[in-house]
């Protein structure tokens, strides 16, 4: 008999009658063993996740607000004795809000804030499924660069056999400072994937909102194809350019061991829904692209220089001044006397864009420099492009018909993914031109 590791979003955590529906979904087969939660998410659109509340809540605190600490208290209780109410049993939710409120005021910090959400709702799940709660702090463990450490699984596999069934909380695990630790935003997904591994699962269930993955965004292109399966390396390349499904690290804890994550519909149980493993067997004469995704707000900083190309350590230059700003780039085109450098907005606020390019002029001395704001990355995923001559001709007359103008091409090095730049204002546009060449 397998190991499924479930796997609940916040949307289904969101209220008590969905709580129930997802502790009936465990216990529909008993393979389904550990279950991992996110915080209560939205309820409806417009709604506040508790996760976000709770970031309001330890603002407040620093910046010693007490109306606005105690009215983000009051929300985030209202939410769970709501759900306490709704699940109609006693979990024990009073005291355990008091609890968080007293470790709050003696200064745990912002991320232990932040987790209480995922460690509540794992303890009304808990309840919910009469299944012992362990708590991710006893094996989730990070280094003092924050990465993951690789002891997580060990911890994890030794931690989690004296448990034949459990509840753990996703998105966080204990800091090099034995202090909780959160991941980045969406992150309870890596802790599915890290349970999944530690208990060497034969399937990681991810159940959410949706019953799947679609050839492109919905809201962009109506009714698209949903794709059967993906391999790790599509959904990495799509999940990091705006699909997001699923969190786009949430591959590496499963990747090495081959166990296959299948993205399942809470509300739509009976739906087939996405598998993602290690080698896909859709067939790729069919599927030359699986699918298109894109992401906004990027700047590209572009140098010219004469003989660039037989200048030693050019790049290496350039690619200092970053570095020392603490600043990762996205792609690197590159021409003969031409270099260009695409970076995530979010690092060029508050004039650093200016003084990064300050810095580059004396470091390289360029012929020019210039950027290139408000860009959108549009990625087009599929191995089946490798083996399919003329795609990158379809693709490009695709955007040259609907009136688009390329700023910036790259292709990764494993032909499974070509990258355009365009303007922010192009990118739902241009996604919906390559979907049409390629699906209709
Ligand atoms: N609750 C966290 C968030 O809203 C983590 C998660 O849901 O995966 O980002």
């Amino acid at each position: 008999m397998g190991i499924k590791v479930c796997k609940f979003g916040g949307t289904s955590m969101a209220d008590g009658n969905v709580i129930l529906s997802a502790a009936k979904i465990v216990n529909a087969d008993e393979e389904r063993r550990y279950v991992v939660v996110s915080a209560p998410g939205k309820r409806f659109s417009g709604d506040i996740k508790v996760t976000d509340l709770l970031y309001q809540w330890s603002d407040a605190f620093e910046a010693n607000d007490t109306k606005s600490f105690e009215d983000a208290f009051e929300k985030i209780s209202v939410r769970f004795l709501n759900i306490e109410r709704e699940i109609g049993k006693p979990l024990g939710v009073e005291k355990a809000l008091a609890e968080m409120k007293k470790a709050v005021l003696d200064g745990a910090g912002r991320d232990y804030c932040a987790s209480r959400g995922e460690f509540l709702a794992a303890k009304i799940m808990a309840e919910v499924l009469e299944v012992p709660f362990v708590d991710a702090t006893e094996f989730v463990r990070f280094d003092k660069e924050g990465v993951l450490s690789e002891e997580t699984f060990t911890l994890g596999a030794k931690v989690l056999s004296k448990y034949p069934r459990a509840v753990i909380p996703g998105f966080y695990g204990l800091g090099a400072d034995g202090k909780v630790k959160t991941f980045s935003r969406g992150g309870g997904d890596i802790s599915g994937s890290i349970v999944a591994r530690s208990v060497m699962a034969s399937l990681y269930e991810n159940w959410t909102d949706v019953s799947g993955f679609y050839a492109c965004d919905p809201r962009i292109v109506n009714s698209p194809k949903w794709i059967s399966e993906l391999s790790y390396q599509e959904l990495r390349e799509l999940s990091y350019m705006g699909a997001n499904v699923l969190h786009s690290e949430s591959i590496f804890p499963v990747r090495s061991a081959g166990i296959p994550i299948r993205i399942c519909n809470t509300f739509r149980p009976e739906d087939a829904g996405t598998y993602i493993v290690k080698t896909s067997k859709r067939d790729v004469s069919e599927n030359v692209v699986t699918g298109v995704a894109g992401r906004k707000d990027f700047t590209v900083i572009s140098l010219e220089k004469s003989m660039m190309n037989s200048e030693v350590g050019f790049v290496k230059k350039v690619l200092a001044v970053i570095d020392r700003h603490g600043i990762s780039f996205e792609h690197l085109p590159s021409g003969v006397d031409t270099m260009s450098l695409v970076i995530d907005n979010a690092y060029l606020k508050n004039g650093a864009l200016q003084t990064i390019m300050e810095e580059m002029k004396e470091a390289v001395r360029p012929d020019r420099i210039y950027a290139h704001e408000n860009i959108a990355l549009v990625a087009t995923v599929g191995h089946g492009m490798a083996k399919n001559v003329g795609t990158s001709a379809r693709l490009f007359n695709a955007i040259s018909e609907a009136g688009i103008n390329v700023i910036m091409i790259d292709q990764g090095s494993s032909e499974m993914n070509i990258i355009v730049g365009v303007e922010n204002d192009d990118c739902a546009a241009c996604i919906s031109a390559i979907y049409n060449e390629f699906f209709k």
